[in-house]
């Protein structure tokens, strides 16, 4: 297949390989964003081909895996308590809230459905005038200009009883919280390639140079993420943290202007609470105060947003690149794809959901 056949040749992978092992003297810790660039890794087992010297970590780089608790509480209050059709991607049904799953709501007879696009939540406004659709707006910058679009259709449409509930976070200050750490120990990041083709790569100028740490905006194929590693490695090995564009065949620095503006009409810059790793300051968006009437946190008082006590999951210390998902004590025994204690076992870019599918070996 055109453009993805390319990217896993077998003989440009051990050549990046052998590339890799011939450049680096020291140990390194690097970190890659993106759930689907840890998929990547793990089932084509690209660690494995690396020298020992270079460790990667998973970072937060999975939607599901960061919504919180309290906000998967909510979607369930708007299904049981408020009656409305909650729309949402299939992923975030089997998510654990501090009390019961979508699933499990949707079970108990509320009205839950998959829907693949924000415009079929529209569709479905406009088919039952007299019921309010609530869609579960989930993702980082790459979700966000379809989301902000479904806003500006409800409104040209006049369609009134559709809303986002808003779980949009923000890829930079996550990487700001993860350096600046007491107990970090990332040193290079591969960024998520589809992120910046939205956002562009200015951003990161300044986080490589604050905290010294080298960021190659990367891809998502065997090739893309060995070439990422390289160029992370020579500039970690030379001293060097900048900002380098490994998949240019999709990001211009810009980035896709005409995207960043739908998404700045409909949604402002605000505080996230991120599962596992805490609230971080302008790190999410919200849904501006002129688009109120399609906000569902303003349109339903919450019933539902006082933080329980934590599970003994450890997603935030996996997420900040701290520990493994085979260091959990869960993993794989009271924690599996079939009963998940956590998001990143549920999620398709999950990390330990990775470990589980292509890890029979639990180290
Ligand atoms: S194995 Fe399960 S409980 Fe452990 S960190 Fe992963 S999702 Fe959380």
């Amino acid at each position: 297949m055109k453009y993805v056949d390319e990217y896993r040749d077998a003989g440009l992978v051990r050549g990046l390989a052998d590339a890799i092992a011939r450049t680096v003297t020291q140990p390194w810790t690097i970190m890659e964003i993106c759930g689907g660039q840890t998929h990547a890794i793990v089932k084509f087992g690209l660690d494995d081909l690396l020298p020992p010297a270079i460790t990667l970590v998973h970072g937060p780089g999975c939607p599901v895996c960061v919504t919180s608790a309290d906000l998967i509480d909510t979607a369930v209050d708007l299904a049981l308590q408020h009656r409305v059709i909650l729309c949402s991607f299939g992923d975030m049904l089997r998510v654990p809230g501090n009390g019961i799953d979508l699933l499990t709501a949707k079970a108990r007879g509320g009205d839950i459905r998959i829907v693949y696009s924000p415009l079929d939540a529209v569709a479905l406004a406009r088919e039952h005038p007299g019921r309010e659709v609530v869609f579960f707006a989930v993702g980082f910058e790459t979700t966000a200009p379809a989301n902000a679009m479904a806003v500006l259709r409800a409104e040209r449409e006049g369609v009134r009883n559709f809303s986002l509930l808003t779980s949009h976070v923000l890829v930079p200050p996550a990487m700001r919280a993860i350096l600046g750490a007491p107990d970090n120990r990332v040193q290079g990041f591969l960024a998520a390639g589809h992120v910046c083709t939205i956002m562009g790569v200015q951003e990161y100028g300044p986080i490589a140079r604050d905290h010294h740490a080298p960021i190659i905006i990367t891809g998502f194929e065997p090739v893309d993420i060995l070439e990422g590693i390289l160029l992370c490695v020579k500039q970690l090995e030379s001293g060097r943290a900048e900002v380098e564009n490994a998949y240019s065949r999709a990001v211009r620095t810009e980035g896709n202007v005409h995207a960043r503006g739908i998404v700045e009409r409909v949604f402002v810059v605000a505080d996230r609470d991120w599962r596992g790793l805490g609230v971080i300051p302008a790190s999410g968006l919200a849904v501006r105060p002129e688009y109120a009437a399609y906000d569902a946190l303003r349109r339903f008082p919450c019933a539902a947003c006082a933080a329980r006590a934590a599970s003994e999951c450890i997603s935030g210390e996996i997420m900040r690149g701290v520990k493994k998902p085979h260091h959990c004590p869960a993993f794989g025994t009271r924690c599996t794809p079939e009963h998940p204690l956590g998001a990143p076992m549920v999620s398709s870019e999950g990390a330990c959901a990775a470990y589980h599918r292509y890890r029979a070996r639990a180290a």
